[in-house]
């Protein structure tokens, strides 16, 4: 399995910025000339340009670039036709690339990459200077990518070790949320609850700056110097609070596999809250669920359920949140706290937790009890709340 390192190329030189940004000018061109290739053929009537008609164009060092990147551009525009043409009879809007690009991301397969002891080096052709960095780099390293994010980065392909199988036989579920980012009950009788309201304040704060410098963007005339500036800071804010979410969404989703882990669960099923965002509720509350990504949550499960060799698959949860746990009643849910209206019954839990619950039967086919002790954490944390297992502290995963 293959994971990504992103390094973040900070306090650059003017020179190195500048030739940076001259090799993502040049895999444009590159795009161009292919884009332009399968134009003509296709307004001519002509067979289109496969690989090797591609790779004949773009050669003979009309591009300053290693040859391999100047390839990876033909194939990554190869593999946009062919994806297009696969979905062209479903999605009769979606075109062929048609668009002039300026910058591209600029690849490196890793058989150009090399490495100097500390320094990663960059092959950019025969005959000229490489792009070199000092960096923390692991023992292997493998394809390198230069893209560009509010700031240049290069992301890197590292392949990473895999837990052969895990070693018990435990069951759980997890409950994807925007207030509480999972809550994950096991057979084992554990119950966790991470936090989301981190992200959720951190995306509310990004939505009131964007708004402060929009509304002073909209004073200046388009394209003029103080605009300009304005567009630059709104990037820099963007890439930022992606990085800020990006991190304790790692942090969030690495604690609910570390209590997996110890709590030796094999297989986990992850509900998916597909249709919540359908309804109107209000401007406020429909921006926080456009913005919540639920996806993301789950892929990031995903990838670090299977490191750790965890069995993990997804489905609808629907229901599994209005149901009563012990007596089955279906009900409205009001508040954080789940109160069963049934006078038999009267049941009380916290709503997330229910949900969770709930979804053993809908995966595994048996209910789970009510679990005795919950532990909440937030991302950043690493154990807490009173008398919280201590599950793993300190391992990396
Ligand atoms: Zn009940």
């Amino acid at each position: 399995m293959e994971t990504v390192r992103i390094y973040r190329l900070g306090g650059l030189a003017p020179s190195t910025r500048q030739r940076l940004q001259a090799a993502q000018r040049e895999a444009a061109r590159v795009w161009n000339l292919c884009r332009e290739l399968h134009q003509d053929a296709s307004l001519g009537h002509q067979p289109w340009p496969g690989r090797d008609a591609l790779q004949l164009a773009t050669k003979g060092g009309q591009f300053v670039l290693h040859s391999q990147s100047i390839q990876m551009v033909c194939h990554q525009f190869l593999a946009n036709v062919q994806t297009t043409r696969q979905l062209k009879p479903t999605h009769p809007r979606m075109r062929y690339p048609y668009k002039p690009k300026t910058y591209m991301t600029v690849q490196w397969p890793a058989q150009a990459v090399a490495r100097q002891g500390k320094r990663l080096i960059l092959p950019m052709g025969r005959g000229r200077k490489a792009l070199r960095f000092r960096l923390d780099l692991p023992a292997r390293i493998g394809a390198v990518s230069l893209v560009w994010h509010g700031g240049y980065e290069l992301h890197m392909v590292v392949p990473a070790p895999v837990a052969a199988e895990a070693p018990g036989a435990a069951q759980a579920t997890i409950d994807l949320g925007e207030i509480h980012l999972a809550a994950v009950t096991t057979t084992s009788g554990q119950a966790l609850i991470v936090s989301g309201r981190g992200i959720r304040s951190l995306k509310r704060r990004h939505n009131q700056s964007l708004g402060q410098l929009q509304r002073k963007q909209a004073r200046c005339t388009k394209g003029s110097r103080r605009w300009r500036k304005l567009q630059w800071a709104k990037a820099r804010l963007r890439a930022r609070t992606e990085r800020q979410v990006r991190d304790r969404r790692h942090k969030a989703t690495r604690q609910v596999v570390r209590l997996l882990q110890h709590e030796g669960v094999q297989v986990v099923f992850i509900g998916d809250p597909h249709g919540v965002r359908g309804k109107d509720a209000g401007r406020h509350h429909n921006q926080r669920m456009s913005q919540w990504e639920y996806g993301k949550d789950k892929a990031y499960l995903q990838q670090k359920c299977r490191r750790a060799g965890i069995l993990s698959f997804t489905g609808s949860e629907r229901g599994t949140s209005s149901r009563c746990p012990t007596c089955q009643r279906r009900q409205k849910v009001h508040g954080r706290t789940w109160m069963c209206k049934n006078p038999q019954c009267r049941f009380r839990g916290h709503r997330d937790i229910v949900g969770s619950m709930n979804m053993h039967r809908l995966a595994f086919g048996h209910a789970i009890a009510y679990p005795s002790r919950i532990t909440y954490l937030r991302p950043a944390q690493d154990v807490v709340a009173a008398g919280a297992p201590a599950c793993g502290r300190g391992d990396p995963s």
